[in-house]
């Protein structure tokens, strides 16, 4: 009634990119929100866990230094004078922001904004880096922009979908529901999944592609080859709107499908079925992304989507799902290193000069900063003065975690600002800041379809908490920008950013919610949820390059030559590809869900899901102990024996943190390769020796 809806709160989830819809009481109440267009009152086990996760235990409620409680005051000048310090004495690159697609935009864009336009530096990445870096390079390199094309109608509209390294079931689960809905609503509708592992998605899936690990390539190059052999080439479109068309089909013919793991047979019935059928979407995720051939993979998928032209069209097109609420929004305002805000480039010295004038600047960074794997390195090499992590947990998250930890402890300076007292990288540091959470903090989150939610307070925020936009606006300051800086509510931030946006059409950029940028505090708070763009005077939203319009200089989209697919095969004896992943009820590094007994009963500890007669030739028994070593370190697990993985594989969640199982740390048995084109880290695929503990 209208009368329960003004008791409640309509908010967005905070964890995945579906970017749900969530109705909250003040009591810890949750529902879905039945009229949010991303999950129409459907959540997920995390989801509606939401109340269980929101109580004070373990919250950082006050600024810590060096372990003792401070005041705001004199902690803002000490960051405020450490940042001065190390600019004047080393220079603009010897500071780093690394932030996280669980900022809010309106936190992103002051962040983005303090460091590439006032200190001049363009160091700062994100955890998005290890999410969806790839699609974004991808997407760049085909479209000339980071655009997704579609929709989530697409998935209600589509005859085939088409997942590739997604477990869409455990990872995004209200769009699997979604799958779920229409595939009974159109029993004809099919769905194929590729992946090494047979995973809860496999459920709802016609055909299963135990892909190798790295095989994508191979297999969406072998779909291009064939495409062209019998004909279902749309050569209208690309005549009309596409590049590079005769050096990928070359590419694509000489590579050997055999690389993708699959035979013959499975090649020809994909390949069946996705030229078979016009209303095709290809969705992917961090199987896709997390490989040191990431970008080239995205650019295979997508190839074939341009080669038939069946794209921006309902029910077609490649979907890229984002891991995190806000990961697009972190893109929008260019909160990766080597982008500006606005879907703008750092290398473009008109896009650069054009920025630092909307922001009245004194300066502008005038390159490309250090990507996640190279930040932390240039931590460890001594480059790196002071640095700041904002909501985000290194220490556990990024490969070759336990060096990324001494690392952090080698910089002279740092802060973290989270909403736990207690996380492994928060440990690490000289100065602790309190943050506003989930239900205390105001602003917008961008989902994987590009929609503009917003998220709102209904509960105090307490002890000293704030918002990170405000300790940011606070720094910058005492910096010397108190009036660039001087936003009186996320709603001021959001105004900025938004008529700004308008410099992306100026430049042919994809990018513009302009239409946004007058919003009265009332009418932000009410904003509904929106698909950008959003232009003055036009319909938000709707699909991209149906009729061409690329943003690539002369219009055009371009087809990659993918020629080199490379595959993780370890050789030596006992060697296994290490594959890791979620799980269904946990989120990250598990600082929330960690504090949900409901979650945690799903899945109690972290495991190594190893195949039978692995298993066996290494004499593990079920529930028996395994121990994971590579180069990079060591973890230690229960071993979970099962024939959904193939045999010279091993599955590990990527959950768990020294808090919660001190020898189950996955990610420092990862080597920190990454994909040399988006810089995003392989965890995906790693060579680790197994021996029954
Ligand atoms: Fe939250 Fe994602 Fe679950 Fe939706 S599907 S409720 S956004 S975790």
């Amino acid at each position: 009634t209208s009368q329960n809806r003004a008791e409640i709160t309509c908010t967005t989830c905070p964890y995945c990119g579906v970017g749900c819809g969530v109705l909250a009481g003040q009591d810890g109440t949750i529902k879905g929100d039945p009229d949010h267009p991303a999950n129409f009152g459907r959540l997920c086990s995390k989801g509606s866990a939401l109340g269980e996760t929101i109580d004070l235990e373990g919250r950082l409620l006050h600024p810590m230094v060096h372990g003792k409680q401070a005041d705001w005051d004199s902690t803002l000048d000490l960051i405020a004078g450490q940042f001065s310090r190390a600019i004047r004495d080393h220079g603009p690159d010897s500071v780093a922001f690394y932030v996280s697609g669980q900022l809010l935009t309106e936190d992103y864009y002051v962040a983005n904004k303090l460091m590439k336009g006032y200190m001049g530096s363009a160091n700062i990445d994100t955890n998005s880096r290890l999410c969806m870096a790839s699609s974004v390079a991808g997407h760049k390199r085909a479209f000339g922009t980071d655009t997704v094309p579609g929709t989530y109608e697409d998935l209600d509209e589509a005859d085939l979908v088409v997942l590739v390294g997604s477990n869409l079931a455990w990872c995004h689960p209200v769009l699997y529901q979604r799958l779920v809905a229409a595939k009974q609503a159109r029993p004809d509708m099919r769905v194929v999944n590729i992946d090494p592992r047979r995973t809860a998605t496999c459920d709802i899936a016609d055909l299963h592609l135990p892909i190798a690990p790295d095989g994508d390539a191979a297999l969406f190059n072998a779909l291009l080859a064939e495409i062209s052999r019998r004909g279902a080439v749309d050569k209208d479109y690309i005549s009309a709107h596409v590049n590079g068309f005769d050096a990928a089909i070359e590419a694509a013919q000489a590579c050997d499908p055999a690389l993708s793991g699959l035979n013959a047979e499975q090649i020809n019935a994909f390949c069946d079925m996705w030229i078979g059928t016009p209303k095709v979407v290809t969705v992917y995720s961090q199987g896709v992304n997390q490989s040191i051939c990431g970008t080239d993979k995205v650019n295979a998928i997508i190839n074939c989507h341009l080669a038939t032209g069946r794209i921006g069209r309902a029910g077609m097109g490649p979907f890229s799902v984002t891991g995190q609420p806000n990961a697009m929004g972190g893109r929008e305002v260019g909160g990766l290193a080597n982008m500006l805000g606005w879907h703008l480039d750092i290398e473009n010295a008109d896009h650069r000069a054009a920025v630092q004038e909307a922001w009245d600047s004194p300066t502008i960074c005038t390159h490309a900063g250090l990507k996640a794997v190279d930040l932390f390195e240039a931590c460890a090499s001594g480059k790196i003065k002071a640095l700041w992590i904002i909501s985000t947990n290194p220490a556990v998250s990024l490969p070759d975690a336990g060096n990324v930890a001494e690392a952090i402890a080698n910089v002279p300076f740092t802060v973290v600002t989270d909403i736990m007292a207690r996380t492994d990288t928060g440990d690490l540091v000289d100065v602790l800041l309190p943050a506003t959470g989930w239900g205390e903090k105001s602003g917008t989150v961008t989902n994987s379809e590009r929609r503009i939610s917003r998220q709102r307070p209904f509960l105090e925020a307490p002890g000293a908490a704030r918002p990170d936009w405000k300790i940011l606006c606070d720094v910058a300051a005492r910096m010397g920008w108190a009036d660039a800086f001087d936003y009186q509510s996320a709603a001021d931030v959001f105004r900025e950013y938004a008529a700004l946006s308008n410099l992306g059409t100026r430049f042919g950029r994809d990018f513009d919610i302009s239409g946004l940028g007058d919003l009265t505090e009332a009418e932000y708070d009410a904003l509904a949820p929106v698909q950008w763009p959003v232009r003055k005077g036009e319909t938000p939203g709707g699909r991209f390059f149906a009729e061409g319009g690329f943003y690539h200089a002369d219009g055009r989209a371009k087809m990659l030559a993918i020629t080199a697919p490379q595959c993780v095969s370890p050789e030596a004896e006992n060697t296994f590809v290490l594959n890791s992943g979620r799980v269904r009820d946990h989120w990250h590094t598990m600082t929330r869900t960690g504090k949900s007994a409901r979650l945690s009963q799903h899945l109690a500890e972290p495991f190594a899901e190893i195949h039978p007669e692995d298993a066996f030739a290494l004499g593990l028994r079920d529930a028996g102990l395994v121990k994971l070593s590579s180069r990079y370190g060591t973890a230690t697990l229960r071993a979970l024996i099962s024939s959904k993985v193939a045999r010279g594989e091993i599955f590990v969640p990527m959950h768990w943190t020294a808090q919660f199982a001190p020898s189950g740390r996955i990610n420092t048995l990862m080597a920190p390769a990454v994909d040399p084109v988006s810089g995003q880290p392989a965890t995906k695929g790693g060579a680790v020796k197994a021996e029954a503990f």
